[in-house]
């Protein structure tokens, strides 16, 4: 995350905590693509090794926001910061982490991550 928001101060960039989230995460997940139709998002994976796609011919519609669900109670966490190290709060199982959709936005620009082949 740290990565991140070095990279976006080093090229001033203005993009939203979603987008950072989305960058964050690309870094993370092995063999990851970032898919964005934002042309800053673009630079941002570039300037961070990710690779990306345009979007412009995937028609996303959704915008992907990422949550903690429990294996063992199904419980969700929203806002986690580190996947990683949570454990539910009811049950103690490691929580997944897993993309939940927001559903459409108003926002021409819409970035996401998806794994690799
Ligand atoms: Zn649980």
């Amino acid at each position: 995350m740290r990565k991140v928001i070095g990279a976006v101060e080093e090229l001033g960039s203005k993009i939203s905590d979603v987008d950072i989230e989305v960058l964050a995460l690309g870094l993370q997940v092995k063999q990851g693509i970032i898919i964005t139709d934002d042309l800053e998002m673009q630079n941002l994976a570039k300037q961070l090794n990710i690779p990306y796609h345009a979007a412009t011919n995937h028609k996303i519609s959704v915008q992907l926001h990422w949550i903690a669900v429990c294996p063992g109670c199904n419980r969700r966490y929203t806002d986690v910061e580190d996947f990683d190290r949570m454990t539910c709060d009811h049950c103690g199982s490691r929580l997944k982490k897993r993309a939940h959709k927001l559903g459409r936005k108003h926002s021409a620009q819409k970035s996401e991550v998806t794994s690799g082949h």
